[in-house]
């Protein structure tokens, strides 16, 4: 039986449902993709993100190359800083990752990873090292071109570079990353960046355009209950209202975030408020309470809290001065001012220059005081002329938004293409593996159907060919053959011809029965063909009369074939059949002669002949034509 054709088609559908992408863990893919949207989207929806990224990674194998970047991707942005050396080993891990083969294939990766070491640059207050991250980023995420990427990079960016007073520039990535978000409906990370842009106009001398989008924030926040995001914004309320010496409403405002952080047990971020809060306290003139507060702050506020740590030190030095005790306000102020210089915060330093020169001219060291307020005074005119300029640059940037968005929507426009074409992508994909499983199906239901049929008709055809009883050729297909030997029949190669019947045969059915009469006409066919060459056909052409048909056989060769055949049938042993059950043929024999054999019956005609001579001589032997 061959059954290759069935068989391959086997084996092809087995490789198809290898080639499936196969994955490790109880996440099914669809539920894997689903998770990583939901973390890029909104993590604020999780409890603990680093919980869900280490769910992901149990779950991703390790030959899924790109649900292993994204992964990557994620583990570097979910570490829990609050924990020791958390930042190192973030940083570390960063760094391994973008040196990785794998990564620096991949572009949307490698801008993504830069960004996050930026990000973690950043907190450790190594600026220098952070911007230069960002912009990396910024330019791999253009390579990349994807939307999502430039929103995040440029927003980072734009955050560091109002930070350190570039509001131009600042505005320019905040307002970029703004667009983007909101044409990505990515509302959460649209507040985020509005929080930013906000605190750009603060900073830039704009507070009451910032406190507007700060009320709006706030509004939004408080409808989905985002403590930590209200905290944040009422931050930078309190700071807004600062610059606009609203001090008693910034105090308010301290005074509420300084609740939730302490109800949510943040040592840093107490510390952080307490320190803001006492500058308010400051310029109220309550210096007690401003002391206070400092007190308590001092000990949490470490270097590494670089802004803060400058800031405690200035508003420290402040009271001292206040108290009267300008030689212990100087070493603070150094250390502030190393502090303000490490971080560019030129706002910051003028303050502590204004500072300085007071206690200078406290202590009548007036070279001192007056060096100290010149440089107070260039840097007010440096920060003028930088703020003048940057307020072109705004204006520029606000008429420029135009183009902006043109940028963003063409950017977003590109981005759904792509998105699309990933579909169609996807769908051919699926189309294609269901036609071909459809085509395997449909191939083996016809090829078995046409495997039987084969055999179905094989069958037909022997059995038209084959007498059922003995299974030799029947008298059809005998006569059929034999007259194909008779055309082709050459003077070279003669045709001869054994006509054989059974002696007395119809004694042999009365006395032992049909069935036995049956019986000994298969064991005559099976000694028949025992007798034939290759090349021979035997066949039953009556009920009991055989035909031997043997080309390339002279008639000598042929009676002796037949006196063979004769005795062998005399002395096959019958008792099993019947006890006492002997039996003999007599055969007639004939060579095609083609002078005398006009066709096949005339010349098996001389057979018969020789046959009945045979039978008349007295039977059990063998005569040849004359
Ligand atoms: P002879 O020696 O002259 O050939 O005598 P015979 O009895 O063999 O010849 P006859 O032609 O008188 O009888 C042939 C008998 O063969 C008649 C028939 O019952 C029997 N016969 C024919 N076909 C079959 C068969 O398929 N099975 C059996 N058991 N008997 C058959
Ligand atoms: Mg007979
Ligand atoms: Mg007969």
């Amino acid at each position: 039986m061959k059954l290759d054709f069935p068989k391959s088609i086997l084996w092809a559908s087995f490789l198809l449902i290898l080639w499936q992408p196969v994955h490790a863990g109880d996440l099914s893919l669809d539920e894997i993709d689903k998770l990583f949207s939901q973390l890029e989207t909104d993590p604020s929806q999780f409890e603990s993100i680093p919980e869900q990224v280490e769910l992901l990674k149990q779950n991703i194998a390790a030959d899924d190359i790109p649900r292993t970047l994204r992964l990557k991707r994620a583990l570097c942005w979910s570490p829990d800083l609050t924990k020791e050396n958390a930042l190192d080993k973030a940083l570390n891990y960063a760094n391994e990752q973008l040196a990785l083969p794998m990564v620096q294939a991949d572009i949307p990766s490698q801008a993504d990873l830069t960004l996050c070491r930026g990000w973690l640059l950043q907190e450790k207050g190594v600026m220098a090292d952070a911007m230069s991250d960002y912009n990396r980023s910024v330019a791999l995420a253009y390579q990349s071109e994807e939307p999502r990427l430039i929103a995040d990079s440029r927003s980072l960016r734009g955050a560091l570079l109002s930070y350190q007073g570039n509001f131009a520039d600042a505005l320019e990535d905040l307002i970029t990353s703004q667009h983007l978000y909101e044409s990505l409906n990515q509302t959460y990370w649209a507040r985020y960046n509005l929080l930013e842009l906000a605190t750009s106009y603060r900073r830039f001398g704009d507070p009451a355009t910032a406190i507007r989008y700060y009320e709006d924030l706030l509004q939004k926040y408080t409808e989905i209950k985002d403590s930590f995001a209200i905290v944040g914004v009422k931050a930078e309320m309190a700071m807004a209202y600062e610059t606009l010496e609203e001090y008693d409403k910034a105090l308010i405002y301290y005074r509420e975030v300084l609740a939730s952080w302490e109800a949510q047990k943040d040592p840093v971020n107490i510390a952080a408020t307490r320190v803001n809060m006492s500058g308010t306290l400051i310029k109220l003139g309550r210096l007690k309470e401003a002391k206070a507060e400092l007190e308590l702050a001092f000990a949490d506020v470490k270097p590494e809290h670089v802004g803060f740590y400058a800031f405690k030190h200035l508003f420290m030095a402040q009271i001292l001065l206040a108290e009267g005790k300008p030689m212990d306000a100087l070493p603070l102020l150094q250390i502030g001012e190393e502090s303000f210089r490490n971080v560019e915060n030129s706002r910051g330093l003028a303050e502590l220059y204004a500072t300085k020169s007071q206690a200078y001219a406290a202590l009548e060291d007036w070279a001192n005081a007056f060096y100290s307020l010149e440089i107070q005074n260039s840097l007010h005119t440096q920060l003028d002329s930088q703020l003048q300029s940057q307020r072109t640059t705004e204006m520029r940037t606000r008429f420029d938004t135009d183009r902006i968005e043109n940028e963003n929507r063409q950017l977003i426009a590109y981005q759904r293409l792509r998105e699309k074409e990933m579909a169609i992508l996807q769908e051919n994909k699926l189309l294609q593996f269901t036609i071909i499983i459809m085509g395997i199906i449909i191939l083996s239901i016809v090829s078995i159907f046409a495997y039987k049929q084969a055999q179905r008709s094989k069958l037909m055809e022997r059995l038209a060919l084959t007498d059922h009883l003995t299974q030799l050729a029947n008298r059809r297909h005998t006569y059929h053959e034999g007259e194909a030997m008779f055309r082709s029949a050459r003077p070279g190669s003669p045709l001869s011809v054994i006509l054989f019947d059974a002696d007395h045969f119809k004694k042999i059915n009365d006395h032992f029965g049909h069935d036995v009469g049956d019986k000994v006409l298969i064991a005559m066919a099976q000694s028949s063909v025992g007798q034939m060459r290759k090349g021979d056909l035997v066949g039953r052409i009556g009920g009991e009369e055989f035909l031997a048909l043997l080309p390339h056989t002279t008639l000598e060769q042929a009676v002796e074939i037949a006196e063979r055949l004769r005795l062998t049938i005399e002395t096959t042993d019958l008792s099993e059949v019947a006890p006492g059950l002997g039996m003999s043929i007599s055969a007639g024999v004939a060579t095609l002669d083609s002078s005398r054999d006009k066709n096949f019956s005339s010349f098996l005609n001389r057979a018969d002949h020789a046959l009945y001579r045979a039978k008349h001589n007295g039977r059990n032997r063998v005569e040849k034509e004359d």
